[in-house]
């Protein structure tokens, strides 16, 4: 039997196979060449001391022992292209996955997505990054894989079904993503990475006779006797199916607006919402390794953090270390920050989300607006922003310590944000309440990570994004829509998750709720 073992070395031991079988061999007392083979099963780091550790735990095979190397295999899908058809909106993580599953239940998949492949989105990055054009239908939130496919990838969740969580990563692993995010306490794939391996699952969804309809808008859903019957593309197209799985991501306003006219029952739901916060790496890595100097064999360090102001969580949010901040904007006349890293994670810049929630209470001077009350407090926030940094795609920014008191920034350093960053009060594009929250908050952190508060660190805004401003009610038993039969509410757009790994169980589970109905 292989031995298993938990062990603290430090990160070079950890980071070399050779180092680590010697080190493994004095600790359990046989000679380096009696280790036939050490499996890594977790890895994280513990910078808790100023000697910074790596935990691991192990599985060692002695010379002569059974081992065989294990590869993660896809399941066996079969050929669906006669199967029961059933409708699945928006190709994100949720849809993505719902449509595999949906595969392996034996059902076809009609994926319809309104951006353009990986390969095409990236024309529109650019226009957006370059030229300050946003396309309504291609961008960082939508078009194939998501908001998800330029992003940092990060693939951890605060889902305690471990068992959910590990079946998504082993597919991402099967569909070609490295098996170091089986082992990684904090996983991530990187912008890089993650289009090839959301094409391959496409390519998959295709090669075993689901449908995937690219720049396809859904204008309308089909709906008689409060039961789904299809849906009407923006080109009058109707493709008709009982089973309908929506998941349109947080960003979808136009499917909100469509729900909420059609009194197709939504209601509004908190979010948080915030600034993006850029630093050197370097100064985050001092922070967080108690270092000058990272060294080759430690990851450009992350940050988590939180605390409680004036009665709110303050937190940290998507932080992406090594990272680029992204304009996120889905209209023109808005924009919104997010951030993307690549997979080494090794740009110079660190940024982060830093969010306060929300309540519904904040939205009452939207209270016209009923459920879109979140909505358009959000859209209203975003706009502001626009008009403040001078109605392109560039953002309002401010150093930190400038923030707290109140002053303009007399310059702005370049940042990672390609459209560039116009020096203003940020105090001016959100409510005063927040803003006050933002003041107070961002001093607790500097007590809490001694150096984080600073003029280096340059604030950009709005972070308003963070989770859909909607929830689409669904049956907790069953996932079906509350009051429209055949209707899948999916993913972060309707409430049910928040990241890539909880928007893919998401995406399974309504898959597998709709195959019970079926049976
Ligand atoms: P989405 O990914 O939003 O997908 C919805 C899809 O529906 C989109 O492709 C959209 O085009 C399509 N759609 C919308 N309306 C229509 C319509 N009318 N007709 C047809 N199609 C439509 N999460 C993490 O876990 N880790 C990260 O590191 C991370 N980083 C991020 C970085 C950025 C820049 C962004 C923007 C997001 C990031 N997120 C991250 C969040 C993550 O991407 C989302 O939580 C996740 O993608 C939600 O999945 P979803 O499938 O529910 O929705």
């Amino acid at each position: 039997m292989p031995r298993e073992l938990l062990l603290q070395v430090t990160p070079e031991i950890a980071a070399n196979e050779l180092l680590l079988r010697d080190y493994l061999s004095k600790q359990i007392k046989v000679s380096p060449k009696e280790i036939q083979h050490v499996s890594i099963l977790k890895r994280s780091i513990d910078a808790r001391q100023k000697a910074i550790k790596i935990n691991l735990k192990v599985l060692i095979y002695m010379a002569g022992e059974p081992f065989q190397e294990t590869k993660i295999e896809l399941p066996i899908y079969k050929d669906v292209s006669k199967a029961q058809e059933v409708i699945v909106v928006g190709a994100g993580p949720a849809g993505l996955f719902a449509a595999l599953q949906l595969i392996e239940l034996g059902l076809k998949p009609i994926l319809i997505e309104r951006g353009k492949d990986v390969r095409g989105r990236r024309r529109d990055l650019k226009a957006i990054n370059v030229d300050h054009l946003v396309n309504e239908d291609s961008n960082y939130c939508f078009g194939e894989g998501g908001a998800g496919t330029y992003s940092d990838g990060k693939l951890y969740t605060r889902s305690k079904k471990r068992g959910d969580v590990t079946r998504i990563l082993e597919l991402l692993v099967a569909f070609g993503a490295s098996d170091d995010i089986l082992v990684e306490a904090h996983p991530h794939i990187g912008t890089n990475k993650l289009p090839k391996i959301i094409e391959d699952i496409r390519k998959k969804i295709i090669e075993f006779g689901g449908q995937v309809l690219f720049d396809t808008r859904v204008t309308d859903i089909l709906v008689k006797n409060n039961e789904v019957e299809g849906i009407v593309t923006q080109n009058g197209d109707t493709i008709l199916a009982n089973k309908l799985i929506l998941a349109t991501g947080h960003s979808a306003r136009d499917i909100f607006e469509l729900l909420d006219k059609k009194k197709i029952f939504i209601e509004a739901k908190p979010f948080a919402l915030g600034v993006r916060a850029e630093h050197s790496q370097e100064l985050i890595d001092s922070i967080q390794y108690s270092c000058d100097y990272r060294g080759e064999h430690l990851p450009p360090a992350p940050y988590s953090i939180v605390k409680q102001v004036n009665g709110r969580g303050m937190y940290s949010f998507c932080m992406c270390p090594g990272g680029v901040i992204a304009p996120c904007a889905t209209s023109p006349g808005e924009v919104v920050t997010n951030g993307w890293s690549p997979s080494k994670r090794d740009q110079v810049t660190a940024n982060s989300g830093i969010v306060i929630e929300l309540k519904l209470e904040d939205f009452k001077p939207f209270a016209k607006f009923g459920a879109l009350a979140g909505m358009e407090f959000q859209k209203s926030i975003e706009q502001k922003a626009w008009h403040l940094a001078g109605e392109t795609q560039k953002v309002p920014a401010q150093r930190m310590i400038d923030f707290t008191q109140n002053k303009v920034s007399a310059d702005i350093p370049k940042t990672s944000y390609v459209p560039g960053t116009t020096s203003v009060e940020m105090g001016q594009v959100f409510p005063g309440f927040l803003s006050q929250i933002l003041r107070e908050g961002f001093k607790e952190f500097g007590k809490s990570m001694r150096g984080y508060l600073t003029n280096e660190a340059i604030l950009h805004a709005p972070e308003s994004r963070t989770s859909s401003p909607v929830r689409i009610p669904r049956d907790p038993i069953t996932y079906e829509h509350l009051q429209i039969k055949g209707l899948y509410p999916c993913g972060e757009g309707a409430g049910y998750a928040g990241g890539i790994i909880s928007a893919a169980i998401d995406g399974e589970k309504c898959a597998l709720m709709i195959a019970e109905t079926l049976k």
